[in-house]
Parts: structure tokens; C-alpha cells; sequence
């Protein structure tokens, strides 16, 4: 990799068009001068000026184009694999382009690039509606207030959500006053206490019942006023994350209320997919020596393990076929209390819903339509 940083930091250095856009510049300046007056002897200046300014334009355009060049000649030593081995086309359903785009369209919109996702939408006819653009146009006014270090919209939006906030069980309303509070107390001139006590009596009380502790904890912390850095107070009062922490909760929240997951689904596949891509394009050179296909769809031909920040559902593999359970093969539980995969269930009853068989992990025994699918 050393190679490809030294390139990068080369092209870095020289990749700029500065150099070229001033020499345009003066070239605009001469040929403006000499337009309203122009002669022999101008002519002869235009000409050689113009000359100049062609090796000069040759010149700036050699450096860049030459870091560039050496930048992709570093790039193809060090990745010499062939991706594409590791590409199975009949992964993709046949509406698999459109679902692609509605992805790539998605993630623009999450990230803020409103622009470039309507052109998209347009010019591949999507079906977003304009109302989720605009709630994350929304978001990220709010996001930008907490930049700025304002609370005021964040409480505002979360005050409007409260009881769908209070359902998920959620602490931001309150977290938000709190960090609202804790911003007034350590303001650096000193009249911040009596603002964040007046702003406790004015906000806090709504929030007596469910947060009574915590609230206490904020209030003690009048008593340390003076030497907060080393009270135990101090990890609350003085945490340099306490920002982007209430930015990334309400991130969160906001995305769940949507009913969208708080990270962009197309960037968690494509981390993903840069995660397994080794390991499928080891499987890909041995399928090719052994002359062998990848044939099933929407399934991997070997177990690739994901970090656990991947995993977001549990899953339930079958104690007696020692197979993963699908939506067409779920887990079902007995009325012991053990679970089977449906398919195991079926083979131990021989395919009679009525016939009694025994729970292969204890002595009960019952029918297979006694059981009830499990969703974890
Ligand atoms: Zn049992």
C-alpha cells in the first residue's frame, strides 16, 4: 500500500487545475487588451503569447495527467485481481437494475445529496415519494443547528414526536434537554449556572417521573461548580463526544420513526461485500480450476462470518437438520417449549399434520399443528 499512498500524495500535490485556470486567465487578459486595437506588431504579440500559453497550458496539464498515470499504474500493481470473478450476475433478480437504482437513490437521499438523487429519480423513473426527500431535508436542517452547537430545533422536532419517541422507548427528549442544560452550566463566562438552573425549572418537570435520577444527578452538580474538571461529574458535564453522540442518536431515532434503519442499507452491503470479496474470489479460482458453477441463487456457496456489527436478526438454526431457518422453512415451537425447524417437524410427524411423534429433546410428545411459528 506504501506505493499507492506515495502516488496518491503526488497526484494530491500536483492534480490541481489552479495553474492551468491562471494561465487561461491571462491569456482572456491579453486577448482583451489587443481586440480593440489590433495591428501588425499587436498580432505578433497575440501570436507569441499565444504560443506561450499553449506550452505553458501543456506544461501544468503534463504534471497532472503524469501523477495521474503513475497513481493508476500503482492502483493496478497492488490490485491485480480480476473482481469480476467474484460477480454472480444471476444473483440479481430480473427487476434487480431497478431495485439497484431505488438503492443507490436511497442511499443519495440519506446522505444529504438531494440534487443528485432527484436526477436520478428522474432519469430512472423511480417511485420515491417527494414527502420522505423532504423529512430528510429536515433532518438534516436539524443536524446542521447541532453543528452549531443549537439545540432548539432537535428538542422542537422530538417535543412534536413524543409519544411515538415514548413507545420505542427511546431517552432523546430528555437527553437532548439534558445536554441543553449541561451546555448552559459549563458556559465559559461563568453566568452559565443561573441559566442552565432556570432552564432546569422550566423544562425538567415533565420529565420528573421517568428520569427523577437523573435529573438529581444534574442538579448535584451545583455543588462541584467550582471544580467540575475533577468531580465525579466531570465524564457528564465535560464529554467531548456529547455532540456528535446526541447527533448520532437522533440520527437514529429519526431514521426509525421512518422506519428505516440508521445506517444506509446500500453502504452496510457494499462494506459487506468489501469484507467477503476476498473470501468469494478465493471460492471463485476453485470453482474455475474444478470446473464447477456457482448455481444457487440468493445464497452464498460458503459461509462468510461478518463482524457482530452486522448482524441485526437473530438467527435460529435447526438442532435436528442443522439448517439455517428461512421464511419457507421457519422455526416452529411445540407445545414443550423446544423448537424444530418446520421441515424437521414434518419429517418426524412423516408428513401427517395429526400424527403424534416425540420431541427429539424430551419425552413430550404432540402433533405437529400444535406447534406455532417463532419469530425472533
Ligand atoms: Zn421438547
Amino acid at each position: 500500500m506504501d506505493a499507492i499512498t506515495k502516488e496518491f500524495n503526488r497526484l494530491e500535490k500536483n492534480g490541481s487545475f489552479d495553474k492551468y485556470i491562471d494561465d487561461v486567465d491571462e491569456l482572456i487578459e491579453l486577448l482583451q487588451k489587443t481586440r480593440n486595437t489590433i495591428d501588425a506588431e499587436q498580432l505578433a504579440i497575440l501570436k507569441s503569447g499565444c504560443t506561450s500559453w499553449t506550452n505553458k497550458m501543456a506544461e501544468s496539464q503534463k504534471d497532472i495527467y503524469g501523477a495521474l498515470s503513475k497513481y493508476a499504474k500503482a492502483l493496478d500493481k497492488k490490485f491485480k485481481t480480476d473482481i469480476e470473478a467474484a460477480y454472480n450476475p444471476n444473483a440479481f433478480p430480473p427487476s434487480g437494475d431497478k431495485l439497484l437504482d431505488r438503492a443507490v437513490a436511497m442511499h443519495l437521499i440519506r446522505d444529504g445529496q438531494f440534487q443528485v438523487a432527484d436526477k436520478l429519480i428522474q432519469e430512472a423513473n423511480l417511485d420515491i415519494p417527494e414527502a420522505l426527500e423532504q423529512e430528510f431535508m429536515d433532518m438534516y436542517r436539524i443536524l446542521e443547528s447541532l453543528k452549531q452547537k443549537d439545540l432548539g430545533p432537535a428538542i422542537e422536532w422530538a417535543a412534536s414526536k413524543r409519544d411515538r419517541l415514548a413507545q420505542s422507548g427511546s431517552n432523546l427528549e430528555f437527553n437532548l434537554h439534558s445536554l441543553q442544560f449541561v451546555h448552559l452550566f459549563t458556559y465559559p463566562d461563568g453566568t452559565g449556572t443561573r441559566l442552565a438552573l432556570e432552564y432546569a425549572r422550566e423544562n425538567f418537570a415533565v420529565f420528573g417521573d421517568r428520569y427523577l435520577a437523573d435529573i438529581s444527578k444534574l442538579m448535584c452538580a451545583f455543588l462541584f461548580q467550582s471544580n467540575l474538571q475533577s468531580s465525579p461529574y466531570a465524564s457528564t458535564f465535560l464529554s467531548p463526544s456529547a455532540w456528535d453522540d446526541v447527533a448520532h442518536s437522533f440520527t437514529k431515532e429519526f431514521c426509525s420513526l421512518l422506519g428505516l434503519s440508521p445506517d444506509s442499507p446500500l453502504y452496510l452491503a457494499a462494506l459487506a461485500g468489501a469484507i467477503a470479496l476476498p473470501t468469494l474470489l478465493k471460492v471463485g479460482s476453485i470453482m474455475r480450476e474444478k470446473q464447477t458453477e456457482w448455481s444457487s441463487e440468493n445464497e452464498l456457496p460458503v459461509e462468510i462470518p461478518l463482524p457482530p456489527s452486522f448482524q441485526f436478526h437473530a438467527i435460529f438454526v435447526c438442532p435436528v437438520s442443522k439448517e439455517q431457518t428461512t421464511d419457507e422453512n421457519p422455526p416452529m415451537m411445540m407445545p414443550c417449549g423446544h423448537i424444530v425447524a418446520k421441515d424437521s417437524l414434518a419429517r418426524m410427524s412423516k408428513g401427517n399434520p395429526n400424527q403424534r411423534f416425540k420431541c427429539p429433546y424430551c419425552p413430550n410428545e404432540s402433533i405437529p399443528n400444535q406447534a406455532i411459528r417463532v419469530y425472533f
